[in-house]
């Protein structure tokens, strides 16, 4: 028996018991006639003492090898600790060692296995296994199996079974490129890894499985931006016979048995926006409603004088910076550098300071009087004390720009407090999204989502036009979790491959499984997926998700541990019959 307590146990109540521990060295401190080991395992810390009026000589002496890390194995009795540790659970005893077994040794740890540790993130990147030692990605890994328990508990009891669907399959377009693993036994051909179960879940409700969902692992080789990765975890479900309101319905219910269970916050209320008025309202159709600063439209109020650069403009836009009338002029040029960084991309910025004394001083003075400053604060909902901030050009461009600028004087302003819980349903996103660079239409979502019946008749007409049945379940400005209704009938699902632009033949060859299931009694279904990752950092209170993934992989998509991908031998080659021409 290796050992009969774990390191996070015992208490007072256990003085006097002969106990064995095992784990691991966290430090030494030797004081010559008495050696003190903290011992840790998954569960907390222990302290060890050997004691050479106490403990036998050649256990003494076995302490005294002791390296940080190494493995080992003590027996020893629970005793009163003298200097008694208020900050941990085991601080009141300490074990009297009799018996000392090495399991293993280690070599000395390139970082300190402390909460606070002295390594940077590529070399924990390498020597993972041991910063999961560390109680922050133990507590976050712990975290994390903690909320996966608590999804599968609910949507068990609403009824949902978990399947599991394959991995090697065929192309699942959710908009990213794919992953693909030759196939041996078939030459020249390729399975794609899924970029979701989308497919599978809609054909076992098909299949008549009803209620579906599968915490999964989902594939997508994207450019990977700050905080993606290659492979993700998505809380997947379809349902059949439901509406659009009863999977809001259901996915609302475990988004508050979520916040209540882990974070002890009722949300009572969980707004709907639609897709156009979050855009209007925030730039953004992932906005964070914990703060206000909504955008205030200026077209009617700043488009009548001699201002060209607003006259020329789609969209004149303005938000109100809560205090910021008192800004310097130093302060406020280094904003208006910060919307002209190439990453936000303004070509300027307008600015009025709503004094405390009603009056108003601004950028473009000389185009504008007090009249017009004042409908500007109106519709901005500027008060005295605020500053308005301007942008303007090309509608979509500025309203992403603007909401950059909105997200980060949030941030800089405190206004994101990340034990504030706002959800949201962001709803009627548009069914297609024209691509710049392709010159063409793509599914906003994905090819089976289905169009509101109303718009159908604009598909050819005004395709832009046409609304989803698709909404996206947002948290404090993330998406946590997106989702449709699906088309279920083969001429509607082809019709809509015809507009993303795919022959017959094409849509035949990739999803003809799925049109010849629709043949077959497909009941109207729909359903959603959560990304698993960021919703457990932000339950967490924390919105980088690789804390929250046992073995993450970097920014350019290589796992630094194992170093993969790697090269593979000429003989694997041969045996795919891929012929590498490097
Ligand atoms: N498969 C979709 C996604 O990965 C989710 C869904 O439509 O249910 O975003």
């Amino acid at each position: 028996m290796y050992r009969s307590h774990s390191c996070g146990e015992l208490r007072a109540s256990d003085i006097n018991k002969e106990i064995t521990l095992s784990g691991w060295v966290q430090k030494t401190r030797d004081k010559g006639f008495m050696i003190w080991v903290d011992l840790r395992d998954r569960y907390g810390i222990t302290q060890l003492i050997f004691d050479e009026q106490r403990t036998p000589k050649d256990v003494v002496e076995k302490a005294k090898t002791l390296g940080r890390e190494f493995v080992i194995q003590v027996t020893g009795t629970v005793i009163e600790r003298e200097s008694k540790n208020k900050n941990i659970p085991t601080g009141e005893i300490e074990i009297l060692v009799s018996k000392l077994t090495i399991l293993n040794e280690a070599l000395v740890p390139p970082f300190t296995i402390e909460d606070e540790t002295d390594g940077g993130e590529d070399i924990r990147m390498k020597y993972r296994y041991l910063d999961i030692r560390r109680n922050p990605v133990k507590n976050s890994l712990m975290f994390r199996h903690q909320v996966a328990m608590k999804v599968r508990n609910y949507l068990s009891q609403e009824d949902f079974i978990e399947i599991e669907t394959p991995y090697l399959i065929k192309s699942t377009p959710e908009g990213a490129r794919d992953f693909v693993v030759p196939s041996r036994m078939n030459e020249g051909q390729f399975y794609a890894l899924p970029q979701s179960p989308q497919t599978f879940k809609q054909l076992l409700m098909v299949g008549g499985m009803d209620k579906y969902f599968q915490i999964v692992k989902c594939f997508r080789d994207e450019d990977l931006r700050a905080d993606r990765q290659p492979e993700f975890t998505q809380i997947d479900c379809e349902m059949a016979f439901v509406e659009q309101e009863d999977i809001l319905t259901i996915f609302e219910g475990l988004t508050r048995h979520l916040l209540r269970d882990i974070k002890n916050v009722e949300i009572a209320d969980f707004p709907r926006m639609t897709y156009a008025e979050a855009m209007k309202t925030y730039g953004n159709d992932k906005p964070d409603i914990r703060f206000g600063m909504k955008f205030g439209e200026l077209n009617n109020v700043a488009q009548h004088k001699e201002f060209n650069v607003f006259n020329q403009a789609e969209l004149v836009v303005g938000i109100a910076v809560p205090g910021g009338a008192s800004y310097t002029r130093k302060e406020i040029d280094k904003l208006i550098d910060w919307v002209k960084r190439p990453q936000v991309g303004a070509l300027g910025m307008v600015y009025v300071k709503c004094n405390e004394d009603g009056t108003f001083k601004s950028s473009v003075d000389k185009f504008y009087d007090q009249e017009d400053l004042a409908n500007w604060a109106k519709a901005t909902g500027a008060k005295a004390g605020d500053l308005i901030c301007v942008l303007s050009g090309q509608t979509n461009k500025v309203r992403a720009q603007l909401s950059a600028l909105r997200m980060e004087l949030a941030e800089r302003l405190g206004l994101r407090n990340p034990e504030e819980f706002a959800p949201l349903w962001v709803v009627d996103f548009p069914l297609l999204e024209w691509d710049e660079e392709t010159e063409r239409y793509h599914a906003m979502h994905h090819p089976f989502t289905s169009p509101k019946p109303e718009d159908i008749a604009l598909l050819d007409s005004k395709p832009g036009d046409v609304r989803a049945n698709a909404y996206d379940l947002v948290l404090n400005g993330n998406e946590i979790g997106g989702g449709s209704i699906r088309i279920h009938d083969k001429e509607t699902q082809a019709l809509m491959f015809d507009h993303l632009g795919f022959t017959p033949e094409e849509a035949k060859a990739q999803f003809g499984f799925l049109m010849d299931a629709f043949q077959y009694g497909a009941p109207p279904h729909g359903g959603i997926a959560f990304g698993f990752d960021r919703l457990v950092a932000i339950l967490g209170g924390q919105e980088t998700i690789r804390d929250y993934i046992a073995f993450p992989k970097n920014n350019s998509g290589r796992d630094v541990m194992i170093d993969a991908p790697a090269n593979i031998d000429q003989e694997q080659l041969k045996e795919l019959n891929i012929k590498l021409d490097l």
